[in-house]
């Protein structure tokens, strides 16, 4: 039998589809792009994500023989118009468990399908993300993410994920993104010690880290990738959300902004060509142009390299969601629009800074004739000519200009 999978959301999720994917092989089940039966791995994180899978949903069920399965983090979220249009809900923290799997549905024939099958998709790019971190309790007051997918805090043993680190690394890849719900609560000391085990296995590929807390940044963690950044990507994603104290407290975030500030300038002293990109959200409830501002020129003056920008949305059930003083879509919108002007700025600013340095692109999809694109080890998104390189592979090139906010860059 055939199914197909779709992901929303974050690395963690991307990862757990692989997990899903491996486990209903395991049985039988192959995947394919158009099956009549979908399994939908969910986010929830902002209304905008959950209106994309309504539509999608909607798409499908256009077509009455189409099954779909619904899991993730929405299952925990209370969106009934969604829940009402699919056949079968697995709750997220049973989506690893086969005996929560429709037989109505799906029909297991317990035969293995082979390894290369098991990883030739992987989220379709040429990097692995291994989550090593599962659950929050840190209860930002906007963030649904601890209610949908628990505040109870797993930790992978290091063996474990070294374990899976040799696995991905047998089959080629050549970056290994390691991602938590929060990372940081993995713990800087085990962080450390995962680290410095991997630096053996890692001959002609890296490892990068996905998004992680200011306060679990430590500066011997940053240190360790200082003295690593052939290795250990010299970049950090290191989300602010915002650049005004009183905004920060009403997020009940565990930073102030001369914190952020001191962590961005001990990353710049030790790594001069660090990539420190960044989320901000923006139209908190209380955010009034002065506090705007506040976030504006801090991303301004701050060495940050690239933005994702949010537009705040409620959540039901946070604590932000009973704020006062929320902020009009127009005025929402103008942010954003301003944000990601701004954003696009300091991209180009880091890509020149960057002229003329030697660098390690990962290539991972070819663009246009003669040209392919990947990213470098401190993120930045480069193009070079194409002519015999194969992609996934990490080759070494030099910053030659720039281009429609990509760098060009020359193979050495
Ligand atoms: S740290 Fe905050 S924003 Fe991040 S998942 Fe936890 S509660 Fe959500």
């Amino acid at each position: 039998m055939k199914v197909s999978y779709l992901t929303y959301g974050c690395k963690v999720n991307q990862y757990d589809t692989e997990i899903i994917k491996k486990i209903l092989n395991n049985k039988g089940l192959k995947e394919s792009d158009n099956s009549d039966i979908f399994i939908i791995n969910t986010c929830t994180v902002t209304e905008k994500v959950d209106s994309e899978i309504l539509k999608k949903i909607k798409q499908i069920k256009k077509d009455k023989n189409k099954k779909i399965i619904l899991t993730g983090c929405l299952t925990n979220y209370e969106h009934n118009e969604i829940k009402n249009y699919v056949d079968f809900i697995i709750p997220n923290e049973k989506k690893f468990d086969i005996n929560f799997y429709p037989s109505k549905i799906l029909t297991f024939d317990g035969k293995n399908i082979n390894v290369e099958e098991k990883y030739k998709k992987f989220s379709q790019k040429d990097k692995a993300f291994l989550k090593i971190e599962e659950g929050c309790n840190r209860f930002c007051s906007y963030c649904i993410v601890p209610y949908v997918r628990g505040d109870k805090i797993k930790i992978k043993d290091k063996n474990e994920v070294l374990d899976e680190l040799k696995e991905f690394l047998d089959y080629g890849f050549k970056e290994i993104v390691l991602t938590g719900i929060n990372l940081g609560l993995y713990g800087e000391e085990n962080l450390l010690i995962l680290l410095k085990g991997s630096l053996k296995f890692l001959k002609d590929a890296r490892i990068r880290l996905s998004s992680i807390g200011p306060a679990e940044l430590t500066d011997r963690i940053i240190d360790f990738v200082a003295d690593n950044q052939d290795r250990i990507c010299p970049h950090f994603h290191l989300s602010m959300q915002s650049g005004d104290d009183k905004i920060l407290k009403l997020m009940n975030r565990n930073y102030t902004v001369s914190f952020y500030e001191k962590k961005c300038s001990y990353i710049i002293k030790k790594i001069p060509f660090a990539g420190i990109t960044t989320d901000i959200i923006s139209g908190f409830p209380g955010e009034g142009q002065e506090e705007y501002k506040n976030t504006y020129d801090l991303v301004k003056k701050l060495p940050l390299t690239r933005l994702h920008v949010f537009s705040y949305s409620d959540r039901k059930g946070t604590k932000a969601e009973k704020l006062k003083n929320k902020v009009s879509s127009e005025i929402k919108k103008q942010r954003v629009k301003e944000l990601i002007l701004l954003g696009k700025e300091k991209e180009r600013e880091f890509i020149y800074k960057n002229s003329g340095q030697i660098r390690t692109v990962l290539i991972e999809n070819k663009i246009k004739d003669g040209y392919a694109e990947g990213y470098t080890e401190n993120y930045i998104r480069s193009v070079v000519r194409f002519d015999n390189i194969k992609t996934s592979n990490l080759i070494k090139v030099k910053i030659k200009d720039f281009n429609n906010f990509k760098a060009v860059a020359e193979i050495l």
